[in-house]
């Protein structure tokens, strides 16, 4: 994601791009980036690798479709978080670590909200073992 960026800034900033232009920026697939906050990543949608479109490899599969971020798969080799994701999975994290300790918690949801809070525990720890730094753009970005 960060050298799709890099390369982008490096053709196109700056520039009025004519509707030619537009369409084949659009048509470029490293740029097609599609942002899914509630699952705390960013898509990088490669279709051959989409594991939402269980179809991508049958001959007959769509290659062309957007990624379908409701039935994002957490296995998926297109996800890719930043910084500013993991900033906002830690705020869910301390949420659900209050809401563990309410006694107005019913214990059975305690356990699903632990299980939750040690789902997203683990993206954070596997984000911050992983994460790459670009200098030149300040953000830090992990491939999952
Ligand atoms: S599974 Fe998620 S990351 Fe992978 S292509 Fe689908 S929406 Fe994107």
């Amino acid at each position: 994601m960060l050298e799709a960026a890099s390369d982008a800034a490096a053709r196109f900033e700056g520039m009025f791009l004519t509707p030619k232009q537009a369409n084949a920026l659009l048509a470029e697939p490293r740029f097609n980036i599609y942002d899914n906050p509630e699952a705390f990543l960013t898509c990088n949608n490669d279709p051959a690798k989409a594991l939402c479109h269980p179809d991508r490899t049958s001959p007959g599969g769509s290659r062309d479709r957007p990624p379908a971020i409701d039935r994002c798969d957490p296995a998926c080799g297109n996800i890719a978080r930043t910084d500013s994701h993991i900033q906002s999975l830690q705020a869910e994290i301390t949420q659900l670590t209050e809401e563990i300790a309410s006694s107005l918690t019913p214990i059975p949801l305690r356990g699903r909200l632990s299980a939750c809070r040690r789902h997203l525990q683990g993206i954070a720890d596997r984000h911050q073992k992983t994460r790459i730094a670009r200098s030149d753009t300040g953000n830090e970005v992990d491939r999952r």
